[in-house]
């Protein structure tokens, strides 16, 4: 799959950073145009979260097999034993249906998929104000033991030096700011 089978939106930021509601806020301004990249993953469901809808929820040999076939755009071992990826069938998807697909994936992940489509991506980074925010957010979500929260903190911090390789860097301290800042981001890349 080549750069030009269509255009791109990836959207990368450390865990808690508020990626996930920037996304939200541009599926919603952007209805017709953006469709959202529904990612593969071998974690459990949340309690609020589908299959289908959210992600892709596939046990792990399913998701190897995926990998033997070539089904991936990019994966990645996100957390230790947590396997997510993109699936070249959901972007060809929304490419079907005449829409640009807007990809939620961790950083690594991001400058894979920038690599195999160059010019044909924009990449945004959601940027916290500071670790210590993140925390506090991270810990106020609640869906994280002690574990995962110091586990997402220290890869929040590697993932941040990893910023000048965007295209674009949008630091969330206010949501509706930054949602804001996106939204004009991706309307100049859609005329
Ligand atoms: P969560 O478990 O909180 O839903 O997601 C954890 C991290 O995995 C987030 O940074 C999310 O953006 C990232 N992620 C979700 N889907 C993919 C994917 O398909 N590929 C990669 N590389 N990362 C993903």
């Amino acid at each position: 799959m080549q750069a030009h089978s269509g255009k791109l939106i990836i959207i990368t930021a450390p865990s808690g950073a508020g990626k996930t509601s920037i996304t939200r806020h541009l599926l919603k301004v952007f209805p017709e145009k953006l469709d959202f990249s529904i990612s593969a993953t071998t974690r459990m469901p949340r309690s609020n979260e589908t299959h289908g809808v959210d992600y892709y929820f596939l046990p792990m040999d399913e998701f190897k097999q995926k990998i033997q076939h070539d089904e991936f755009v990019e994966w990645e071992m996100v957390y230790e034993g947590k396997y997510y990826g993109t699936l070249k069938s959901e972007l060809q998807r929304s490419w079907k249906k005449g829409k640009i697909p807007l990809l939620d994936i961790d950083v690594k992940g991001a400058i894979h998929v920038q690599q195999q489509f160059l010019s044909s991506a924009l990449l945004l980074f959601i940027e916290p104000p500071s670790l210590e925010e993140l925390k506090h957010r991270l810990e106020s979500r609640g869906t994280e033991t002690l574990e995962s929260l110091q586990t997402r903190i220290n890869k929040a911090s590697y993932e941040i030096s990893f910023k000048d390789q965007f295209d674009k860097c949008i630091v969330n301290d206010r949501l509706e700011r930054a949602s804001l800042e996106a939204e004009n981001i991706v309307r100049k890349f859609l005329e």
